[in-house]
């Protein structure tokens, strides 16, 4: 455990036996993925790096927001384990600026009871967080599954239903033509749904392939990334034109023909 209180978290056998089933078109074998290390507590960072680096990462520590952003303009890493309180300032303001120009995932690594703070680090556009103290090796799980996921290499067909365009090869969505900006879990989140047009997502088939295959426990996180991706749409959960709530089961995105038609309260 790296931090201060042991923490175990409980996982249901059949979670933990659950196999990977995304492609694994996204590994480049022979090819160490880097990881910046954004924290500036040395009893966290220096034995995550020892843990990563076995798990065959290549990472690289900045303890400080300005050594973050001179080794992000010397080469973006492929993803970014970024902590929240640093020396010279807060981890939101560097999550901000990186959004701006590019999608690398973001991981931030928050305290303990920074409930509020880990729903901002969402807002903001990272990918996921995780509580200190965390293990080495579930993080390193963590890190994979959204390395995996990565960004869409493979070339796919547009989606079009009514007036929304999405386009998993570029990553883009339009709304009669003009783009909506979503971030990169938001957009995997219509990606599934807009695939899955007319039938209803599970909750759990949700957190399993847009969070990852590992997820256990509250799924709170993903009303909340529906609620973001309703306001993006234009969307009124109850009068919805495009994303149902299917109470107590998951979420429905509607064909034309029945959108409006229907009127489900959001559940919360
Ligand atoms: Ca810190």
């Amino acid at each position: 455990m790296l931090g201060k209180q042991p923490q175990r978290a409980q996982v249901p056998d059949q979670q933990k036996q659950r196999q990977i089933r995304r492609p694994a078109d996204r590994y480049h074998p022979g090819v160490k993925q880097r990881v910046l290390l954004v924290e500036d507590e040395e009893a966290i960072a220096e034995p995550l790096t020892e843990h990563l680096d076995r798990e065959g990462f290549q990472v690289e520590v900045a303890a400080t927001l300005s050594q973050a952003r001179r080794a992000i303009e010397r080469e973006m890493p492929d993803l970014i384990l970024l902590d929240l309180m640093l020396p010279d300032g807060d981890g939101r303001d560097l999550a901000k600026e990186i959004r701006r120009t590019s999608d690398v995932p973001i991981v931030m690594l928050t305290a303990r009871g920074e409930e509020i703070d880990r729903v901002l680090g969402l807002e903001l556009g990272a990918d996921d967080y995780v509580v200190k103290p965390f293990s080495a090796r579930e993080l390193a799980a963590r890190i994979r599954a959204i390395l995996r996921r990565g960004r869409p290499t493979e070339r796919r067909s547009p989606i079009e239903i009514g007036d929304l365009v999405l386009d998993p090869a570029a990553r883009t969505v339009t709304k009669a033509g003009e783009p909506i900006e979503l971030t990169p879990r938001e957009f995997d989140l219509l990606h599934l749904l807009m695939a899955n047009a007319g039938r209803v997502v599970r909750r759990e088939e949700i957190m399993d392939e847009v969070w990852d295959p590992h997820w256990f426990g509250p799924t709170k996180t993903l009303d909340v990334h529906i609620s973001w991706l309703r306001r993006k749409l234009g969307d009124d959960a109850q009068e919805p034109r495009y994303i149902a709530t299917v109470r107590g089961v998951g979420f429905r995105f509607l064909v034309p023909e029945e959108a409006g038609a229907e009127r489900e309260p959001e559940t919360d």
